[in-house]
């Protein structure tokens, strides 16, 4: 009797172990990928039908509502700070929208006065000191893509979820909420001809060494450097700058870590209303 309760409690066991570990599978697949970061450019070639540039939102509700798992991520609690942090863990209020847009003086690599040429002023401001200083050093930069809606990004992430699914869109564009576009704060930037806007070719061009040396002087970082894909969510995008202010953004440069790094887990969150 002993013998064959022990061999139950054995099978018992097998079965529990069976389920946790299927369990604990589907979960892993669950965790995000390192990804490019913010999608409607290239490195997704192979999304031909959604590349192309989208028409300007004017109605965000028209978008399909946001999936249970990204509405409860943990809600950024000051929003308009110029620290704030906005990752694939950490989302802005719903339709956060910055006060303070502006158009910055500067080339971009597209005529229109659209939302994705507008930063935040204190943004802006750096960035026209920062072209300046690129251009007494030779090197022509333009802006590709600023600021960027969550009601722009919905429709974009929508349209990709509706291709290729909800999940596998999450691998290769950011969940509106969680774009750092989103703060008016991050913007992608080229060489002025535009060659290599937002590609990984973009890596170790004139321009890409300059951004990298120079862009802490004027309070940008580099957001998703190389081999930090573990840490910030994305893959290296050398060519998407985040302002976080002069100081901060030496001291990132010179320690060489992400923002992610250094706030380590004293991120200053609020739960969702
Ligand atoms: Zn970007």
């Amino acid at each position: 009797m002993l013998k064959r309760n022990g061999m139950f409690y054995v099978g018992l066991l097998l079965v529990c172990t069976g389920l946790a570990l299927l369990l604990s599978a589907c979960e892993q697949r669950e965790t995000p990928q390192p990804q490019e970061a913010n999608t409607n450019k290239a490195g997704t070639s192979q999304q031909e039908g959604v590349k192309t540039e989208l028409a300007p939102v004017t109605d965000g509700q028209t978008s399909k509502p946001d999936s249970p798992d990204n509405d409860s991520l943990p809600v950024v609690a000051d929003p308009d700070a110029v620290t704030v942090l906005v990752n694939k863990q950490i989302r802005l209020p719903e339709n956060y929208i910055p006060a303070d847009l502006v158009y910055p003086d500067v080339r971009f690599v597209f005529k229109e006065k659209i939302e994705k040429r507008m930063l935040r002023k204190e943004a802006a401001q750096a960035l026209e000191t920062m072209f300046a200083a690129a251009g007494k050093d030779g090197i022509n930069l333009a802006g590709v893509s600023g600021y960027r809606s969550e009601a722009r990004q919905k429709v974009i992430f929508n349209q990709y979820a509706a291709k290729d699914g909800e999940e596998k869109a999450k691998t290769y564009s950011a969940y509106p909420g969680t774009s750092e576009h989103q703060t008016g704060l991050a913007i992608d930037v080229s060489g002025s001809d535009g060659k290599c806007a937002a590609e990984s070719c973009f890596a170790g061009t004139p321009e890409a060494e300059w951004l990298a040396a120079h862009a802490a002087e004027s309070g940008f970082i580099i957001r998703y450097p190389e081999g930090k894909e573990g840490i910030t969510g994305y893959k290296y995008e050398p060519w998407h700058i985040r302002y976080v202010g002069v100081e901060l953004a030496k001291e990132i440069s010179a320690k060489g870590i992400t923002l992610e790094e250094y706030f380590g887990d004293a991120v200053p969150v609020t739960t969702q209303p």
